[in-house]
């Protein structure tokens, strides 16, 4: 690719056709003349003008609506930025896109690309460009709004500041290098750079030490329902998913594949995988989606085993002995045991009261406490029981308040967490590995290698935020370190 960057590109930015509106985004140094192009004034940045959308060719006017322009550096994008708030029509939008696509130098933006550009124009680092990528996919509150924190920063800036002490410990190393057979250096420049590492590698493994908080957060909690066959687990994932705050989403790939509903429940994700699809079977398709299903459930944080109430307490048991999550015992069918549909069914009240273990008050003195260790969590919680049925939906209300307030006491999310993927640990753990490293001997002592790994340090850091600059900011530190000299 020959510097696609000079390109201008366009995108329908709003969502499928037909709409009350649509916004089409122009960015790129011929943003303005395509404006131009389609026969409109090109309004003052930043402000909101009126036009007819014209087709080039003929003149024929296309649409009308608002039209916007920002300025190079000013915009989201770090380009020359239009924007067409035509009709949402699709011929409109067709006709417009059309004749975007002809005008030179135009041709229409790959998936990401905007965001593609403000991160290479510096408008966005790479955390803040999945922050972004987070807003537009969350689908409960708490995602929201960890995914809008990120976009606004909060760990970019936290690895910018985490990164220019790692430098300025990196410029007393090598100011030791060079200049250490001149006279004007002070003598102990490796102990306060050993310092600052030391201090470093604190801060990093106390944000490390988050117990996952942010990226259970924006994977929500994961609950398989699994179970004997006909024990009615289909039935019970229907019922939850005819709710209105359900979301159901197919699994991609085979029929018997996992189906998943993503619940929002007080505004935090859930999300339910039905595991039906795992029976024994020898066609190698069916295979392929039971063993993808097996796979989703071991993942899982909350397993619902669903028997048959008729079968009795110790039928049939989720199989022991796997690194298991937590287990609730679902009897269901129970309007079919006699008398439990003229009482309230125990499951409609709350939480079972006939738990072996006490495990009711657990859960009370759990989310009081505000625990969020997951083992503890796991050993409290497991032993859970309820009745309900699901043909009928009673006692499945209390399933789901106790789902709700399980998954409030998991993803508590009282501090903002800083760390929302894997890519952010890992990058964080490289960071904390040569900080340790440097902090320890051999390594303290020794000039060349503690630069080394401060150096490997400053990388690290610099790949969380797309920022591998180091030698840049180095000069500039360096420079003024040397100034008296
Ligand atoms: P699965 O194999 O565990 O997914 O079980 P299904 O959801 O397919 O249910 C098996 C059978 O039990 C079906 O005929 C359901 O209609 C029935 N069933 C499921 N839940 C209930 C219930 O709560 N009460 C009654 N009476 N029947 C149920």
């Amino acid at each position: 690719m020959s510097e696609p960057s000079r390109d201008t590109i366009f995108a329908l930015s709003s969502g499928r056709p037909p709409a009350a509106i649509a916004v089409i985004r122009i960015a790129g140094p011929h943003a303005r003349a395509a404006l131009q192009a389609l026969g409109v004034k090109v309004p003052e940045p930043r402000r909101v003008g009126f036009a007819r959308f014209r087709d080039p060719a003929s003149g024929e006017v296309i649409d009308e609506g608002l039209v916007l322009f920002f300025e190079g550096a000013k915009s989201e994008v770090g380009e020359d930025t239009a924007e067409l708030q035509p009709h949402g029509g699709r011929a409109i939008i067709a006709a417009l896109m059309a004749a975007l696509g002809r005008l030179e130098g135009l041709r229409p933006a790959e998936a990401g690309e905007f965001t593609r550009r403000a991160f290479e124009n510096g408008k966005l680092d790479l955390t803040a460009v999945e922050g972004l990528a987070d807003l537009v996919m969350a689908e409960t509150e708490g995602q929201r709004r960890q995914a809008y924190w990120q976009m606004r920063g909060t760990l970019g800036k936290q690895a910018d500041a985490w990164r220019e002490k790692l430098i300025r410990a990196l410029a007393l190393v090598e100011a030791r290098i060079d200049f250490s057979d001149e006279g004007d250096v002070p003598e102990d420049l490796l102990a306060p750079a050993v310092a600052i590492a030391r201090e470093l590698a604190g801060e990093i493994g106390t944000a490390l030490a988050d117990g996952r908080r942010g990226e259970r957060l924006r994977e929500g909690l994961v609950v398989a329902i699994a179970g004997p066959p006909n024990a009615g687990k289909s039935t019970l994932l229907n019922r939850i998913a005819r709710r209105e705050a359900a979301i159901v989403s197919p699994y991609a790939g085979t029929t018997r594949d996992v189906i998943e509903v993503h619940l929002d429940l007080g505004g935090l994700p859930v999300t339910l995988l039905d595991t039906a699809g795992i029976r024994e079977t020898d066609d190698p398709v069916e295979m392929e989606g039971v063993r993808r299903a097996q796979a989703r459930a071991a993942e899982a944080d909350l397993v619902l085993w669903v028997v048959d109430a008729r079968d009795g307490a110790g039928a049939a048991r989720p199989p022991a002995g796997q690194s298991a999550p937590a287990v609730w015992l679902v009897r269901n069918k129970a309007d079919l045991i006699q008398g439990a549909t003229s009482d309230p069914l125990p499951g409609a009240s709350g939480l079972r009261s006939e738990s072996k273990d006490g495990s009711n008050k657990s859960l009370k003195v759990m989310i009081n406490g505000g625990l969020t260790a997951r083992n503890e969590l796991h050993s409290q919680i497991s032993g859970l029981e309820f009745t309900l049925s699901a043909a009928s939906g009673e006692g499945v209300s209390a399933l789901l308040s106790a789902l709700g307030r399980y998954a409030a006491a998991f993803l508590a999310d009282s501090e903002p967490a800083l760390i929302t993927r894997a890519r952010h640990r890992k990058a964080l753990e490289d960071v904390l590995a040569a900080l340790r490293r440097a902090s320890t001997r051999p390594v303290a002592d020794r000039e060349d290698l503690l630069a080394e790994e401060l150096r490997l340090a400053a990388q690290a850091l610099g790949r969380l935020t797309g920022r591998v600059d180091v030698e840049d900011v180095l000069d500039v530190i360096f420079r003024d370190f040397c100034i008296g000299k």
